[in-house]
């Protein structure tokens, strides 16, 4: 009778149960991945956002910049009204003049600037289209993980069930051997190989000397690796 087959028995259920443990690991890290990615998408939005109102606030402060200008010289042409000589009347248009020159300036600027509006416009629309479809494939990714996570998470708990009964038999029946399966467990992965026909260990791949390779010859008795201490059994 194969002594060791209870063993790898329970060590095909353990290395299920390992596998499961890691991907349930792995989904919370992916969702964060995820959400990362989106708060990426989101910045940009923010930052095309921020871009496209400083842009208007600029156009806005030139405006206002005229709009004084030109109440300046609305007041300096009533006061013309009163003006007497006519060397204060040349002074008072040539400074009109200039303060008109001042305001079409300003106005010019405001009217360069507020050719950029469309293209930062369209950076913002663009930027928004990339958020909702992003959001969308985010959701649904997450939603899926979530979904996968529940499912790992009960295939675990049938896994632990079984594992406990397997253990359980074993150790009525062969105590000895699932001590050492489960210390060796805690060290090395996977705990029981096979040792190949020449006389090598699978585990650690070093050559056993041949006391050890008529111990295994039947799986009669736990027979370790003399270099790496995991169970050695022979594939009949
Ligand atoms: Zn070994």
């Amino acid at each position: 009778m194969n002594v060791i087959q209870p063993l790898i028995d329970l060590q095909d259920t353990d290395g299920q149960i390992r596998e499961l443990e890691r991907e349930a690991r792995d989904i919370p890290q992916r969702k964060a991945q995820e959400n990362a990615r989106l708060a990426g998408v989101n910045a940009s939005l923010e930052i095309a956002k921020n871009q496209l109102a400083a842009m208007q606030q600029r156009i806005k402060g030139e405006e206002a910049e005229a709009e004084q200008i030109r109440e300046k010289v609305r007041g300096l042409k009533t006061a013309q009204l009163s003006i007497k000589s006519n060397k204060e009347m040349q002074q008072s248009i040539m400074q009109i003049e200039g303060l008109e020159r001042d305001a079409e300036a300003t106005e010019n600027r405001a009217l360069a600037l507020a050719e950029e509006i469309p293209t930062l416009e369209k950076r913002v629309a663009e930027a928004q289209e990339k958020v909702d479809a992003d959001k969308g494939v985010v959701d649904g990714y997450v939603a899926e993980l979530d979904a996968r996570l529940a499912e790992v998470k009960a295939e675990l708990d049938a896994l632990l069930k079984e594992r406990a009964e397997k253990a359980n038999a074993i150790s009525k029946s062969n105590p000895r051997f699932l001590l050492y399966y489960e210390r060796q467990r805690t060290k090395r992965w996977p705990v029981v190989v096979t040792l190949n026909h020449d006389g090598v260990c699978d585990g650690c791949h070093m050559k056993q000397p041949p006391f050890v390779e008529q111990l295994v010859q039947h799986n009669k008795d736990l027979v370790a690796c003399t270099m790496c201490g995991r169970i050695l059994y022979r594939d009949l």
